[in-house]
């Protein structure tokens, strides 16, 4: 038996499943090992190079085809006797299994997984096999918005600190063949899912430095209810001790009232004065905005960091570079080099991303804005006009705020996907709709949106919606979008005073 039952646990038993436990990783060698979706973000591949690295005898189960799957199978070209189920999925692959290691989009209801663990089959997963192995000091980050800047910045702040440091999770590719790698003097900080959190609860995973973003609706679809899916996020503070940091984001009442043992440190002004620091309930440890410093207090340790050289544009994003000082502050790294580290760090791809500029208007990039939320902060990052590219598949959350910003604050908006009608709609009631359409094509909403623009225009794409109406991903947005826009923005007429 490769599994040891999860302990019950006191805090959180009502609301935690806690079937995936901890796996004995030394007697994988010969054991058949069931690969749940291999994914396309990397995780899936470095599941299968860690079981052949330990001699497992390696199943590939997905319902996606290998032409989907194309760019993952190429990176397992090297290793032999994988043996693929690929195209359809069915119980017969599961029937013989002394592990399987699931995939974080497979659902808590899907039915092959509730087989599993009726037949009390030891489950795993890739992000719970690195935590058992893991030796480093683990910075964890999660949130419903702001996840992958804010991990991807402390990464930065901890390198420009000269730390040995190393970057995974949720944010993709994955750690897991390289664990061994990794000093108990290494920091290691990782993105994690609300997915992931759920079932890292059997091995009462408890990070060293804890940081919580925001906390909206989301994946609902998946975890069924949004008590369900804040106890998921929870997890991440569950499992902490006084020993522990949990950096947590003072203007989000649900996430400052979240409980949990460890040090409290509150970011933003939650409430209070964002010129002194004085956070609401919450006096003390802080990190915040005083005019266009940050400033951090931590136990006796004081930070203090100009923003002058930070590129990232946005409230949201001032907001992700405090919670990203204050974890690194806890760290160790000093004001200087985290102020370098800032200055030096450029945004990530599809995430408000500065295409260029064309003629007189700035093209951004902000594919990955899947949520109303988070098309909200990106169209409040701007002072200028914006000509707005937004909409997508339709996951039924309530469009009603995210209509209401782009009624007050764009000056055209192109409509897409299914949801393009239902915004189109809403616009309609505003008091002063902007200039809108709803695109037939991808490349018409480009188009139109382009035309409407006059120099000193932002062109934005923040969806606020889902990508998989029109697209494949979001990635597969972003490129499209910026492939259309350097193809027509050179046409555009250069503006009178050039
Ligand atoms: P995640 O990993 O949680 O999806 P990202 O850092 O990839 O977050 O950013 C995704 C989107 O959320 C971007 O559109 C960005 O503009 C927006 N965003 C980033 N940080 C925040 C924040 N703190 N609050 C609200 N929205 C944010």
């Amino acid at each position: 038996m490769l599994w040891s039952m999860g302990a019950t646990n006191e805090r959180g038993k009502s609301v935690v499943s806690e079937e995936f436990a901890s796996v004995s990783i030394d007697q994988l060698r010969g054991k058949r090992v069931v690969v749940m979706g291999l994914g396309s973000f990397g995780g899936g591949v470095g599941v299968v190079r860690f079981l052949a690295g330990h001699g497992a005898a390696t199943r590939i189960s997905d319902t996606r085809t290998r032409e989907q799957l194309a760019a993952s199978v190429a990176l397992l070209d090297d290793i032999d006797n994988i043996d693929w189920r690929l195209g359809e999925q069915d119980a017969s692959h599961f029937e013989d299994a002394d592990l399987v290691v699931i995939n974080p989009a497979v659902r808590p209801d899907h039915p092959l997984l509730r087989q599993l663990i009726d037949r009390g089959v030891p489950l795993t997963t890739e992000m719970n096999l690195f935590w058992q192995l893991n030796r480093g000091r683990v910075v964890a980050v999660t949130g419903s918005n702001g996840k992958s800047t804010t991990t991807a910045l402390i990464h930065a702040l901890l390198e420009a600190g000269c730390r040995r440091c190393w970057l995974g999770g949720n944010i993709g590719g994955s750690l897991l063949p390289i664990v061994d790698q990794i000093e108990p003097s290494d920091d290691v900080v990782l993105e994690l899912s609300s997915f992931q959190l759920e079932r890292l609860n059997g091995l009462r995973a408890r990070p060293d430095i804890a940081v919580v973003t925001n906390f909206a609706p989301n994946h609902l679809d998946w975890h069924g209810t949004l008590e369900a899916y804040a106890a998921a996020k929870q997890s991440i503070l569950r499992w902490q001790t006084a020993a522990d940091w949990a950096v947590l984001n003072a203007n989000d009442e649900m996430v400052s009232a979240w409980p949990g043992e460890a040090g409290r440190v509150a970011f933003g002004a939650g409430g209070g004065n964002v010129n002194t620091g004085e956070v609401k309930s919450q006096p003390g440890n802080a990190s915040w905005l005083n005019g266009n410093t940050i400033r951090c207090h931590i136990d006796g340790h004081n930070a203090c960091v100009s923003l002058t050289g930070f590129r990232l544009r946005g409230r949201h994003n001032q907001e992700n570079a405090l919670a990203a000082v204050a974890a690194a502050t806890i760290a160790g790294v000093d004001s200087a080099s985290i102020e370098r580290g800032l200055s030096q760090f450029e945004p990530l791809p599809h995430r408000l991303q500065l295409i260029g500029e064309f003629n007189g208007r700035f093209f951004y990039n902000d594919s990955i804005a899947t949520t109303p939320e988070s098309a909200i902060a990106a169209l409040n990052a701007f002072d200028e006009p914006i000509v707005l590219l937004a909409g997508g598949y339709d996951k039924q959350v309530d469009l009603s705020r995210f209509a209401a910003a782009i009624g007050a604050r764009v000056k055209a908006a192109a409509l897409l996907g299914t949801t393009g009608p239902r915004l189109a709609e809403r616009l309609g009631r505003c008091p002063s709709p902007p200039t809108y359409r709803v695109a037939a094509s991808f490349r018409d909403a480009v188009c139109w949106a382009i035309d409407r623009s006059t120099p000193g225009d932002v062109v934005l794409l923040s969806p606020g919606c889902a990508s998989y109406d029109w697209f494949q991903s979001f990635e597969d947005r972003g490129r499209q979008f910026i492939a259309i826009v350097r193809e027509l923005a050179n046409t555009l007429a250069v503006p009178a005073d050039d």
